[in-house]
């Protein structure tokens, strides 16, 4: 569906739930999550009747996100019946990759086409003080299930940290050279309470270059990511700027969040609730928000943090 400036949303990203098994300081708080009812979660059933609404409306592609979607029991189930809605062509999932070795092998034939993993770090003791609570031998053991489960173009997401990670921009890079990955770099979003960075962290991702000499300029995917390419690469290096520069004027998707709530755009407060509703209730609901779709997510910066209202892990990223 086309919203009221002209763009074409065929996107939908879905948090299948707001918990983690880590603990990452830009995202979410030490604590975890506030305990919700669970009878203000979506069900399984309300997230397909969701896709249905939304695929009824022009969405093709659907990625699976949160907290970590792997930690929810029915992921499989929810992955395999999301693949078959009619209408949708792309079923795609972001995780942090610690329990790949149990389920990239049953994601791939439930249907998930490609899996973007998150990585910030490849040292050991800073993977356990960025993530708090998690082992980088774990995500390794989890990437290599997932070239071994058959996933291709597999992206790595990094969220670039000033003082923490920008000594590691080389060697994030050369993944690229080792293996048939896109190294992604994002830069960090100043969420209203993952408030572990200051302003001094923020890098902004033209910087990511300064590293990168001999990178060279590549053909954009269709992503948002600007692409570029290392001499003998197999992937390409992706950088995303949502703070320095937006791309709101293309943006082609809309979200919805584990409690069912539709969020038209990333950082404002706007949101749609489709809990409890019926196929023609959610559709409705659906047009509604595609059609109100902000036209930008406004300043993000130290002064005007997101308007989100939400944490990352609350929302998917
Ligand atoms: N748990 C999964 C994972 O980490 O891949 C999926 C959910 S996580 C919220 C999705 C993505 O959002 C991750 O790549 C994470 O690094 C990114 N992210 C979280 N907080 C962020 C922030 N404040 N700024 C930029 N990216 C952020
Ligand atoms: Fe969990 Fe992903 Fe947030 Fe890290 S970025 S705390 S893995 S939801």
């Amino acid at each position: 569906m086309i919203d009221r400036l002209g763009r074409n949303i065929t996107y939908l990203r879905i948090s299948v739930t707001d918990k983690c098994n880590l603990r990452c300081r830009y995202c979410m708080p030490e604590g975890g999550v506030c305990k919700k009812e669970h009878t203000e979660m979506m069900t399984e059933d309300e997230i397909i009747t969701a896709v249905e609404a939304a695929a009824s409306l022009g969405i093709t592609k659907i990625r699976i996100t949160g907290g970590e979607p792997l930690v929810k029991k029915n992921i499989v189930s929810i992955c395999r019946r999301v693949a078959a809605v009619a209408g949708i062509k792309e079923v795609c999932l972001t995780t942090n990759g610690i329990l790949l070795p149990e389920l990239a092998r049953p994601l791939k034939e439930a249907g998930v086409k490609r899996l973007n993993v998150s990585l910030d770090t490849l040292d050991a003791d800073k993977y356990a003080y960025i993530t708090r609570i998690g082992k980088l031998e774990h995500f390794l053991a989890g990437l290599d299930a997932a070239f071994e489960a058959g996933f291709e173009k597999i992206k790595i997401n990094a969220v670039l940290i000033g003082g923490f990670n920008d000594n590691e921009i080389r060697q994030l890079a050369d993944l690229t050279k080792q293996y048939p990955v896109d190294m992604r770099f994002i830069e960090m979003m100043p969420m209203y309470d993952s408030g572990d960075f200051d302003a001094q962290a923020f890098i902004p991702y033209t910087k990511v270059l300064d590293y990168l000499p001999e990178a060279v300029s590549a053909e954009r995917d269709g992503g948002v990511a600007k692409l570029y390419r290392l001499p003998g690469a197999k992937g390409n290096i992706g950088l995303i700027s949502p703070v320095s520069a937006h791309f709101c004027g293309e943006c082609n998707r809309i979200r919805l969040t584990a409690d069912g709530k539709i969020k038209p755009c990333l950082h404002s407060s706007d949101e749609y609730s489709l809990k409890g509703l019926d196929f023609d209730g959610m559709k409705q609901v659906l047009k509604e928000a595609i059609w109100n779709k902000p036209a930008w997510h406004g300043d993000l910066d130290a002064v005007h943090r997101s308007q989100a209202g939400r944490n990352m892990n609350q929302i998917g990223g």
